[in-house]
């Protein structure tokens, strides 16, 4: 009985195994056939600067639709990694991004940063550099209205990473560690890189401060990045209690549902309309 049970089990796991085997090559056709084609889009996310509710540019995120169905960048960007597509695709994005923010900034008169993620994959090409500066160059986009969002898992590569973010300063960028808190960075490899701004990651954010485990991590992240002289981030704000607390600890930037989730474009080009129409007041009590 339990012989035949444990065997059944057995035939099961091989099944779903099988199973996850072809989804997952389902997926990589799939992806490979969408960044052929360029199906993809970007929304954008409103960067809020806590001392004023100004509205400081916004960062783009990818999204593909697949047969109608949403597919979330969570699921697909490792595969994109995993397969060799992620250097395609990124290279799409930045240049989308970059020809998008130069519109917001032409339009409005009124300068408009836009942070883009950065896959560790992306930045250790050897050509990265020069893809930047020709996106910057064919865009139009000044230098210092792009924001690079990279994770720790570059600091892998250490030495190499330095010399990168030494390239990508001398072209004017600016560079921000996503993510914050999450991996493995010690602060004595933050104090050599020359990054300008640490991002808290969401999960800090999300129980802040209901929990004081994680109050305390985002505080002392605030604290972290302004003795470095860093710029700081937190992201996924939704509700006041932790606009107030990240205010009162001195956070310079907001992103989150409280103010806006991303926008597609339709629903972007209302927001800025609105925005510059009202002012930042009420594009920060509206967008709720
Ligand atoms: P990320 O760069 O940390 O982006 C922030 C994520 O948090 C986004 O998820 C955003 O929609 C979500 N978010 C923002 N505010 C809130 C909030 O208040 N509440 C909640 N629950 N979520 C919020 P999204 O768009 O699903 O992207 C997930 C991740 O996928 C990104 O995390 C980034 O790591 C990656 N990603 C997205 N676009 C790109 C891209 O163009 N290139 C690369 N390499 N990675 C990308
Ligand atoms: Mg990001
Ligand atoms: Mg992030
Ligand atoms: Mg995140």
């Amino acid at each position: 009985q339990a012989k035949q049970a444990g065997k059944r089990r057995h035939c099961t796991f091989n099944e779903s195994m099988a199973e996850k085997v072809h989804e997952r090559l389902r997926l990589e056709q799939r992806l490979r056939q969408a960044v052929k084609e360029r199906s993809f889009t970007l929304h954008y996310q409103p960067l809020i600067r806590v001392e004023d509710n100004v509205l400081i540019g916004f960062e783009a995120l990818l999204r593909w639709q697949d047969e109608g169905q949403h597919i979330p960048p969570d699921l697909f960007i490792p595969v994109a990694e995993e397969c060799g597509l992620i250097q395609e695709l990124g290279s799409w994005v930045l240049q989308q991004a970059c020809r998008a923010a130069q519109h917001w900034n032409a339009d409005y008169h009124y300068p408009l940063k836009v942070a883009v993620n950065v896959s560790v994959m992306q930045f250790v090409e050897p050509d990265f550099r020069q893809r930047v500066a020709r996106e910057l160059a064919d865009s139009g986009l000044a230098p210092h209205l792009l924001e690079l969002e990279i994770t720790e898992s570059v600091l892998q590569s250490l030495e190499n990473s330095k010399r990168i973010l030494k390239d990508l300063k001398q072209i004017g960028v600016s560079v921000a560690i996503d993510d914050f808190g999450t991996g493995y960075s010690s602060m004595a490899v933050l104090k050599d890189l020359a990054v300008d701004r640490l991002k808290i990651d969401r999960s800090f954010i999300c129980n802040t401060p209901a929990q004081p485990q994680d109050a305390a991590v985002c505080k002392a992240i605030i604290m972290l990045a302004k003795s470095l002289m860093l710029g700081i981030t937190a992201e996924g704000v939704e509700a006041i209690a932790q606009v107030d607390f990240l205010r009162e600890n001195g956070c310079d930037t907001f992103q989150g549902y409280y103010y806006s989730p991303p926008l597609d474009s339709a629903a972007l080009e209302q927001y800025l309309r609105h925005y510059f129409s009202a002012g930042p007041a009420a594009a920060a009590s509206s967008s709720r």
